[in-house]
């Protein structure tokens, strides 16, 4: 399953906080490190972050990455991955290089930083030893996918603010879920051992109410495929008719779509001209793409709250299955 908050407060910076749960494993994902936005999370799931993805660099999404480097900088567990558009190398290492090292040499920890290019992802390892100072080339890799593990994948597209933001994609690999009706007719009662059955590392045999079960012929009776959930998070781009079209294939069927909803439509001319994007083109958006639900971010502060109730209204109109976070109780 996929679990998400958006962070921080309507108006103000806001980032995206994703956990991929398949029951044997979480993967943790933050989109973008506004001001003030990481702190609720607390340190313990900061630190367990696998993949840190930026839109882009202007301040209000990468305003927070102060606190996030200092739980992480000397992180043993595992390396912390970075992704970004066009110069997140240089903005990233400019951030790593800009404190005092002096009592590094002996820390351990990892950062690779990936660059997504239109046609190329470049990847290079700054380690914490070397105050950051030397960038050891990492493969390059695809944009399509740009992950693709056996749990999850993410797609990327680049959109349009006046040079690239970065749209990322997460669709979670298929499920294995237990056919209920197949369950009570094998007449076992539900165990601990369901948790063998779905992991498909363990081997062998349970024991199910005091017997032994071989798994592999239990998983055939028992099994089914579900297709996984998916969440996209697009923010600061121009929206238009023809990158309307180009992004309704990709976000087709998506689950959940977190959309920036910078402008009121009445300032569309505004909206075209900060490369932002309005309530109602972005509704529009969800309803071509036919996504589960929208959920609207990333609202100008110059709006009173009436506004944004506003926007929203005009938002649903197009797309009923539109809401803000629920934690703003807009
Ligand atoms: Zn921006
Ligand atoms: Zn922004």
């Amino acid at each position: 399953m996929i679990e998400h908050a958006v962070l921080g407060r309507a108006g103000g910076d806001n980032a995206l906080w994703v956990r991929v749960n398949t029951g044997q494993q979480i993967h943790r994902l933050l989109f973008d490190c506004g001001s003030g936005c990481i702190g609720p999370l607390g340190s313990a799931e900061l630190q367990a972050v696998d993949h840190l993805f930026f839109s882009h660099f202007h301040m209000d999404h990468v305003a927070g990455f102060d606190g996030f480097f200092r739980i992480n900088f000397n992180r043993e567990t595992k390396p912390v991955h970075v992704w970004g558009p066009d110069q997140t190398m240089d903005l990233m290492q400019h951030r790593f290089r800009s404190f005092w090292w002096n009592l590094h040499e002996q820390q351990t920890g990892s950062w690779v930083v990936h660059e997504i290019h239109e046609d190329r992802v470049e990847a290079a390892r700054m380690e914490v030893s070397e105050a950051f100072a030397v960038r050891h080339p990492e493969p390059p890799g695809l944009m399509e996918p740009l992950i693709d593990g056996p749990d999850y994948r993410v797609t990327v597209r680049l959109l349009d603010h006046r040079g690239p933001s970065v749209a990322y994609r997460v669709d979670e690999g298929c499920r294995l879920n237990v056919n209920p009706e197949r369950l009570a007719e094998s007449g076992l009662r539900p165990g601990p051992w369901i948790q063998s059955l779905k992991n498909l590392e363990v081997s062998g045999s349970v024991e199910i109410q005091g017997q032994a079960w071989e798994l592999e012929p239990l998983r055939e009776r028992l099994l089914e495929r579900a297709p996984g959930a998916s969440i996209a998070y697009l923010t600061d781009f121009r929206l238009d008719e023809s990158w309307t079209e180009k992004l309704v294939p990709w976000l087709a069927g998506c689950d959940v779509l977190i959309c920036e909803a910078q402008y009121a439509q009445a300032d569309a001319a505004l909206a075209l001209q900060n490369y932002h994007s309005t309530s109602t083109q972005v509704a529009e958006l969800a309803r071509r793409a036919g996504v589960g639900c929208l959920e609207l971010f990333h609202l100008s502060r110059r709006y009173p709250e009436f506004i944004w109730k506003e926007m929203l209204r005009e938002a649903r109109a197009i797309f009923p299955r539109t809401a803000f976070p629920s934690v703003w109780n807009l």
